[in-house]
């Protein structure tokens, strides 16, 4: 298989070459030249497999291109894939890895937070982090993680990297935007290899500094720099799987289902997109969005507008630009990466950029969009807890309420709708307590968290200092 970049202007790689880099050269993402098909006889056996079983069938493709043979000297095996899948979903408490659980009368909630840092991220990280070691080991380098987190992606490629001899992780994080549990889940983890920086600034401030560092050849090769962020494409992949396996579950491929994504960065959705090229009966995927909407405003007008982070209680999502919808804009524009180029830029130098709504009609018929204000989020936690006696957190209330909304637009659509759960509710207590009277313990093994000691850095949002604190760090 063979990925070429959204912007055109960077050779075309294979898996081995999109794990190392992240974001291609020419600051593209990079995307599979085409979508294999998923065998529908495959599908519904997916149901009866163990989830690392199923996983190595969906992802087997986008590694090796459908070939059955090793491959070779850059690559990761069939045999090696394998272990890697089924170490790395050892290493979540429930067995079946990502539950479904009923809601509603035709309403199921995907439980993706059953990993060790309690939040869908682990799904994808867990399989990454066993990727590089692998592949650093067997080309014997080394090489230099950093990311930008909003929250929960930090605290997962942390507990993924810990351990590696062979890399060191740099997360930013913007301070004071995350719950306490999430910052101590980054911070308290005392490995001479991970280093936690809070940024004097947005999200998005961390993703701009990010992307600069990757943009600075001389730096990127001077310490071997390679992404951690859900640009990298195997992060999206890891996170197709459970598309197929929650909608094999559901009965497909003899019934279509639909999935409300609590969308942030645009990755996981992105994942059922692509779960949906490989033909996995996929009628809606519902972008479900806290107040920071501007993707959902974007497919009713065509208008790609900025307008500053709106923090809320699901700041996991508060975010503005989404850098994974450069993948989507990319099909939107029937893969000309001088469209892509053109847009990228005007987002740079107008903070905006405009696609004429027919082209949106296609992906119109696939996506929806429905927005959750604060007041909505509060109250989905509290039915779902009313409904089930079962408290979810606010990621997901976003989305129960987008799915609920759908439901409204749609009632006789008869289609199983999934609800993507994408984090503990003990993530976020102070919300979840507010909405039920209740507040969430944190499993066992994160009990004594707020006891344990933090170290970090508090850096202003500024890129030179953080290149200067990386270089000083990695030479101490
Ligand atoms: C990362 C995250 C999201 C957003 O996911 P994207 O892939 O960035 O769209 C939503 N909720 C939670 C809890 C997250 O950690």
């Amino acid at each position: 298989m063979q990925y070429i970049s959204t912007r055109g202007q960077a050779e075309p790689t294979d898996f081995f070459g999109v794990l190392m880099h992240g974001l291609a050269p020419d600051g593209g993402l990079y995307v599979p030249d085409e979508w294999p098909t998923l065998d529908p006889a495959l599908l519904r056996r997916l149901r009866s497999m163990p989830y690392a079983t199923a996983a190595w069938h969906v992802m087997r493709p986008f590694i090796h291109g459908g070939s059955t043979g090793d491959a070779g000297d850059r690559g990761i095996s069939d045999a090696t894939l394998r272990r890697l899948l089924e170490e790395a979903y050892a290493s979540f408490v429930h067995h079946s890895v990502a539950p479904l659980f009923q809601t509603g009368p035709d309403e199921w909630l995907l439980e993706l937070y059953h990993g060790p840092t309690l939040a869908f991220k682990d799904v994808a990280m867990q399989v990454l982090g066993r990727m590089y070691e692998h592949v650093l080991a067997h080309h014997d380098r080394h090489s230099t993680l950093v990311g930008a987190t909003s929250g929960d992606t930090g605290s997962a490629a942390i507990e993924a990297i810990r351990r590696s001899t062979r890399a060191s992780i740099f997360i930013m994080h913007p301070r004071g935007r995350t719950t306490e549990v999430q910052r101590r889940q980054m911070t308290t983890v005392q490995a001479p290899n991970v280093h936690n920086i809070a940024i004097e600034g947005t999200f998005d401030d961390c993703q701009r500094i990010l992307k600069a560092l990757f943009n600075d050849a001389a730096f990127r090769d001077e310490v071997s720099l390679s992404g951690v962020n859900s640009i990298n494409w195997a992060r999206v992949l890891p996170q197709v799987v459970y598309y197929a396996t929650a909608a094999s579950s559901l009965g497909a491929p003899d019934v279509e289902v639909s999935f409300s994504v609590p969308t942030g960065n645009f990755g996981d959705i992105f994942a059922g997109y692509v779960a949906k090229q490989m033909g996995v009966p996929i009628k809606r995927l519902v972008i479900a969005t806290n107040d920071n909407d501007i993707l959902a405003r974007f497919l009713e007008t065509g208008d790609h507008v900025l307008e500053g982070v709106t923090p809320t209680i699901s700041p996991s999502m508060d975010i503005q630009v989404s850098s994974n919808f450069e993948r989507l804009l990319f099909d939107i524009h029937d893969r000309d990466p001088a469209r892509v180029r053109a847009d990228m830029q005007a987002l740079v130098d107008d903070g905006r950029f405009h696609v004429d709504p027919a082209r949106l009609d296609g992906v119109r018929e696939l996506f929806g969009a429905h927005r959750a204000d604060e007041r909505q989020t509060l109250a989905a936690i509290r039915d779902v807890f009313d409904e089930t006696g079962f408290q979810i957190d606010p990621h997901t209330a976003v989305g129960v309420h987008a799915a609920r909304t759908d439901r409204t637009e749609h009632p006789d659509d008869g289609t199983p709708m999934v609800v993507l759960g994408p984090a503990h509710p003990a993530k976020f207590p102070a919300a979840v307590e507010r909405a039920t009277g209740v507040r969430p313990a944190l499993p066992p093994h994160l009990s004594d968290l707020y006891d344990r000691e933090e170290r970090l850095a508090v850096l202003p949002a500024d890129v030179a200092t953080v290149r200067d604190h990386i270089r000083a760090k990695l030479a101490g």
